[in-house]
């Protein structure tokens, strides 16, 4: 086996699934995360598809079971404060045999099955060349580097460019929080729609979390002090959106995200790779490209003996067309929220939804979810 020592950058769901496999392989992969620990936080992400079937190889599959957050019942409420009742999630578009997770539980789950390896928190690839540099260690050698570093990669800045060239940006912008069980939710999700502006909040057991989203009218991204970016925009919304607001305030814990797509025309370049979000992310199935594509990675570098040349070249081929698949779903699905009313068809989905929301939401996620089990599984691994 040649390059065995494969540095991953990004301890999310990518680079925990990937130091898994790889270790598995009998590569010695460090991981190195610009957190002290862990990220916490985030909403419930989605396994489906071929993502379920490598956390069956993985060991985890019932573990994963155990932690569904298995949401039964959703309500929707209009501006006018109607409430429409649904028996089933309204906006993961999740089909029996998904399993939605909160995001921490996934990464616990993932890094307790990696076992023993060098996690290096708290630091940052800066510059890589012969060496690998980083922000606090002293340089250290690899055979091969992986960024697996989420939407903003340095991993893929420093190897391929500025973000600008990879992400479109849809420009929809959104703050995760926990809150305490303010609505009484019990496996149950409840969704508000005002004005362009979405919030919506579930709890299972004893988590609950709120999202609040908006389309953004520049492309100026939010960083961690976005508060009161939110309060401005969501301060003439009614509904229990005061009080959400002053959770958020008040709140250690917000993740501020956006929904933007990566998509670039290759993946690698000489012994760097890129994989999950860093090369391919996509609301709603983003997680299960990044556990497949991590999962086919590390494969393909076991499988060419560590020639990282041969091996990123067959992952590329092997999953490039299932990810857009997922990838053009995913926007598709998402339309509504990216898109706000500018298109004619948009245009016509809201005036329908204004005046049948409860069937036009039935139809809508009927055909999303057909259409997001169809990507998630359209590959064999
Ligand atoms: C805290 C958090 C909350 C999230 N919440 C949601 C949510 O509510 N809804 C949703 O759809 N998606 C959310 N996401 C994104 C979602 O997890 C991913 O879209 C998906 O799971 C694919 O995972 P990934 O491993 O590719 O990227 P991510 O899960 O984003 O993981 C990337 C990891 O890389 C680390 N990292 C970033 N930059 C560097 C660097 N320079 N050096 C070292 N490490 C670095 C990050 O801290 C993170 O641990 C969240 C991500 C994070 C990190």
């Amino acid at each position: 086996m040649k390059n065995k020592n494969v540095l991953i950058s990004g301890a999310g769901i990518a680079g925990l699934t990937l130091a898994y496999w790889l270790k598995q392989r009998g590569f010695i992969p460090t991981v190195i995360e610009k957190h002290p620990c862990l990220r916490k936080g985030g909403y419930k992400v989605d396994v489906r598809g071929a993502a379920l079937e490598v956390a069956k190889r993985m060991g985890i599959y019932q573990t994963l079971v155990d932690e569904n957050v298995n949401i039964k019942r959703a309500t929707l409420i209009t501006p006018d404060l109607k409430m429409f009742e649904f028996e089933s999630d309204i906006l993961g578009f999740c089909s029996p045999g998904d399993i939605e997770v909160n995001r921490y539980d996934l990464c616990q789950i993932l890094s307790k099955a990696v076992g023993e390896i060098e996690i290096i928190y708290n630091d940052s690839i800066i510059r890589l060349d012969e060496k690998v540099y980083f922000e606090k260690m002293e340089p250290r050698e690899f055979d091969v580097v992986i960024g697996a570093d989420g939407l903003h990669s340095k991993v893929r800045k420093l190897a391929f460019g500025e973000d600008s060239q990879f992400l479109i940006d849809n420009r929809v912008r959104f703050c995760v929080f926990p809150i305490s069980n303010i609505f009484g939710l019990n496996r149950s999700e409840i969704v508000y729609f005002d004005k362009g502006k979405f919030a919506a909040a579930y709890a299972v057991n004893n988590h609950s979390f709120a999202c609040l989203a908006f389309k953004a009218e520049k492309d100026k991204l939010l960083d961690e002090n976005s508060k009161s970016v939110f309060e401005e925009l969501f301060k003439d919304l009614g509904w229990e959106i005061p009080r959400l607001i002053r959770t958020m305030k008040e709140s250690n814990d917000c993740y501020f995200g956006s929904t933007s797509q990566t998509r670039m025309p290759i993946w690698s370049r000489g012994r760097v790779a890129l994989v999950g979000d860093a090369a391919y992310s996509a609301q709603g199935i983003g997680t299960s490209l990044a556990i497949v594509g991590a999962y086919v990675l590390a494969r393909e570098m076991g499988e060419a003996n560590g020639d990282y040349a041969v091996a990123f070249d067959r992952y590329e081929k092997s999953i490039r067309k299932f990810v857009e698949k997922g990838q053009n779903v995913s926007q598709s699905n998402h339309a509504i929220l990216e898109k706000g009313d500018s298109s004619w068809l948009i245009k016509c989905q809201l005036y329908v939804m204004k005046i049948l929301p409860g069937q036009f939401v039935r139809l809508f996620t009927k055909w999303g979810r057909w259409r997001q089990k169809k990507a998630a599984n359209a590959i064999i691994l």
